[in-house]
């Protein structure tokens, strides 16, 4: 039996419909509020989630108030290039290893959170998210699905100015200013979704559909990222992978998120997040333009 946790207002609760249910309330105190410390009881929400039934719900839903289902994560890996459609329209070749930077863990935001855009040049990147239940180091490829506690929508919003100032770019500082990591707005255990977490993801910018692809085509899926990290860092509970956005981001065709923008992530059997964009001040590099904003503005 599998089970929907939420954060609501800071407070980890299980979700059956449009429904929640308080877990401290109804573990009788013996699983804490705190959402980083319920996941690191993953079996007993397992269980609670079966007990739902006899108990009266604590309120019904409400997107406003969710914050994201692990708020404080120990760290918060990106993977880069995941998708063979992103890597190619890039113009950068498929990687051999997961490519992978940090998004800081102050960038989590929650699920319907303002992005504030400091250049001309930011972008949206829809993904899916894993997060660490269970522990772990050096984790064998056939028990890495084990140690997830379940999956999420994430943005990995790109300052692009910022993240290609440097040669070579710094993906962790364009990734991970204050806000760009919206991610919920529920996380859902592995055992309600596909075999492979193989899901239909899809962006929108105001009523335009920007990218649509399976989840099931990334190059490098979740327990490879899962066996390759483990190896190199211990895994914590609450701990945070984006595991990589497939093709269609603005940087391609020179488009990018404006004041006012609203964006809305879509993944089969996850929800939705709906992130509306706010244009709140110029960074010290907002004014360059980097070599793949020149090239696509080339194109067009
Ligand atoms: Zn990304």
């Amino acid at each position: 039996m599998g089970f929907r946790m939420a954060n609501v207002e800071g407070r980890a609760a299980l979700v059956a419909g449009d429904q929640y249910y308080d877990i401290e309330t109804l573990s009788q105190g013996s699983i804490a509020s705190d959402p980083m410390l319920a996941l690191t009881q993953t079996e007993e929400l397992h269980k609670l989630a079966e007990q739902l039934d006899g108990h009266e719900a604590t309120g019904a839903l409400d997107a406003e108030r969710l914050q994201s289902p692990s708020p404080r994560p120990r760290n918060s890996y990106g993977i880069g290039l995941n998708y063979r459609n992103h890597a190619e329209e890039s113009g950068m070749p498929i990687p051999q290893a997961p490519m992978v930077f940090t998004k800081y863990t102050s960038c989590i935001s929650p699920p319907n959170a303002d992005v504030e855009l400091r250049s001309d040049y930011v972008d949206f990147e829809g993904e899916l998210v894993a997060v660490i239940g269970q522990p772990g180091k050096d984790i064998p490829l056939d028990q890495a699905w084990n140690h997830v506690a379940g999956l999420c929508i994430g943005q990995d919003i790109s300052d692009r100015p910022a993240q290609f100032t440097s040669s070579p770019p710094h993906f962790n500082l364009g990734k991970s200013f204050d806000t760009f990591g919206p991610m919920g707005p529920v996380l859902v255990s592995p055992d309600l979704l596909p075999e492979n977490a193989s899901m239909q993801l899809t962006t929108q910018v105001n009523d335009e559909v920007r990218q649509h692809d399976s989840t099931g085509d990334l190059i490098f899926d979740i327990p490879a990222l899962i066996h390759f990290l483990s190896h190199i860092t211990s895994l914590t509970s609450g701990d945070v992978i984006f595991t990589g956005t497939p093709g269609g981001v603005g940087v391609v065709e020179g488009r990018f998120l404006k004041d006012g923008d609203v964006i809305t992530t879509t993944i089969e059997g996850l929800g939705q997040m709906r992130n509306r964009c706010v244009r709140v001040s110029d960074h010290p590099r907002a004014d360059f333009v980097p070599e793949p904003i020149r090239k696509a503005a080339g194109k067009s």
